[in-house]
């Protein structure tokens, strides 16, 4: 899910836009274009402590005027105030309360969303205790004393407001992870499953009725749970009706839809074959993390280099998935099986991980000193304003730049290539996205 939104409401001039300058630390505003999140507002991310989130300012609100676009101005606080998780409604603590804060105050006492009542223009200490007293008389709760432009204050009211932010993907670390088990027919994909459930604690095995196109199993290892979802199992089930050679490819897509992490398991004595190469596309297209399964490990004949060259090759053929990592098994054996799920764990996290803008924004500028973006015929040259991370699940950067046709391919990838230098992120693509100033 994209970042949690924080709205900013209260009557023209007491100080909103000062307030959100000062949450996203002076940076420029964005219309954001991601789904779930309305193109006509202007969202500006902002972060405190490890938590991110988006400000998006509502314009001034006013209740006891009929100037004609007044009802607009007031649907949008409306629309922006739905999709938000706390609301912070400023009023001018050197004004006082007036009757439009009463109105604002009444409206916004019938919403769902919890509210920050912060008193703007509070510059002494003494001075804007007494005059954020005088705001109780709202019923919004505790008034919180600020000055938006000398920022004082500023960092007690984000302190409680993260409080009331939802939890951040990475405390959902309880739910299981589902893993598909993809691959050509014989590679010994029924064989993998069956030494997984040899070695770990099946919960439930195997699920059926609960899809035609896969039969799920759940595997506990160290308190963490596994949805196994086996590809190969129904072809054997109703082996009457397709032949062993049989392969079901939209099975397959529609497992690793299904999966975090998808086990693509590759026949070590073919190597990696064209069918193949449709899956590793079709598992970077979903964005899913992967481990490159190569098995029948035993049935090679190997001596000191075969493996580098092995893999050399492999990731020449699965370029797609140039950022999987190859593990090398016998589920005959099963040598390095359990090693398997250890690698799922990692690609699971990295796909899950979320990076902080402060953090992404240091790649960035040393990226751009070592290698300056290109300029073109005009003269005119690339410029990255910053990053922020907008989605987990793959990990989504949204780069903010002058104008995304002045950065060509190359240049792209060297961004790419150094976000994965620099963080990782093993196991799982990435995606880059390109925004032009509007
Ligand atoms: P908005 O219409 O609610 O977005 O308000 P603005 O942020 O544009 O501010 C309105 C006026 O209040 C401007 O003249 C600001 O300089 C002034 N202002 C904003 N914050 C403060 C503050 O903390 N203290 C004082 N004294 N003035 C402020
Ligand atoms: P699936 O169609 O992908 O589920 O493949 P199976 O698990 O049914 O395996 C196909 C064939 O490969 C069977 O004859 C297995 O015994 C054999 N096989 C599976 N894993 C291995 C292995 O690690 N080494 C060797 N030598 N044979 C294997």
């Amino acid at each position: 899910m994209g970042l949690p939104i924080v709205a900013i409401i209260g009557r023209p001039n007491v100080g909103k836009s000062t307030i959100v300058n000062r949450l996203a630390g002076g940076k420029d505003a964005i219309v954001y274009d991601e789904p779930g999140i309305t193109r006509d507002r202007t969202y500006r991310p902002a972060y405190w402590r490890d938590r991110e989130f988006l400000v998006v300012d509502t314009g001034g609100l006013v209740f006891d005027d009929d100037t004609e676009f007044l009802p607009l101005i007031r649907e949008q606080a409306i629309a922006a105030l739905k999709e938000s998780k706390v609301a912070i409604f400023v009023v001018d603590g050197q004004a006082g309360p007036t009757s439009g804060d009463q109105e604002i105050a009444s409206w916004l006492r019938q919403q769902q969303v919890p509210v920050f009542l912060v008193v703007n223009k509070c510059e002494s200490p003494e001075q804007g205790t007494i005059q954020a007293a005088q705001f109780w008389e709202l019923g919004i709760g505790e008034p919180f004393p600020v000055s938006g432009i000398h920022g004082s204050g500023v960092g007690d009211l984000l302190d409680e407001v993260v409080q009331h932010l939802p939890p951040t993907d990475d405390t959902e670390e309880i739910r299981e992870t589902n893993v598909a088990i993809v691959g050509r027919p014989n590679v010994g994909k029924s064989s993998l499953l069956n030494a997984f459930l040899g070695e770990n604690r099946a919960i439930v095995s195997p699920i059926s009725g609960t899809t035609r196109d896969a039969i799920d199993t759940v595997v506990e290892r160290d308190g963490k749970t596994y949805r196994l979802i086996d590809t190969a199992g129904i072809r054997k089930k109703k082996g009457v009706e397709y032949g062993p050679e049989f392969f079901g490819i939209n099975r397959a897509f529609k497992a690793i839809r299904r999966a975090d992490v998808v086990l693509l398991v590759i026949d070590a004595l073919d190597g990696a074959t064209e069918q193949d190469q449709k899956l590793a596309g079709r598992i970077a297209e979903e964005g899913r993390a992967c481990v490159i399964v190569v098995n029948k490990w035993d049935a090679v004949e190997k001596d000191s280099y075969t493996l580098n060259e092995y893999e050399r090759q492999l990731k020449n053929r699965l370029y797609f998935l140039e950022w999987a990592e190859t593990i090398f098994v016998s589920a005959l054996t099963g040598q390095r099986v359990a090693k398997i799920l250890d690698l799922v764990d990692t690609a699971a996290e990295q796909h899950q991980r979320r990076v902080t803008t402060s953090v992404i924004n240091e790649v960035l500028e040393e990226a751009i000193s070592w290698h300056s973006p290109p300029t073109n015929r005009q003269g005119r040259q690339g410029k990255i304003y910053y990053g922020t991370q907008v989605r987990s699940q793959p990990p989504t950067i949204t780069l903010f730049v002058n104008d995304p046709k002045r950065f060509n391919e190359n240049y792209r990838r060297y961004i790419e290539r150094q976000f994965r230098t620099a963080l990782g992120f093993t196991g799982t693509p990435i995606r880059l996205f390109w925004r032009g100033k509007k």
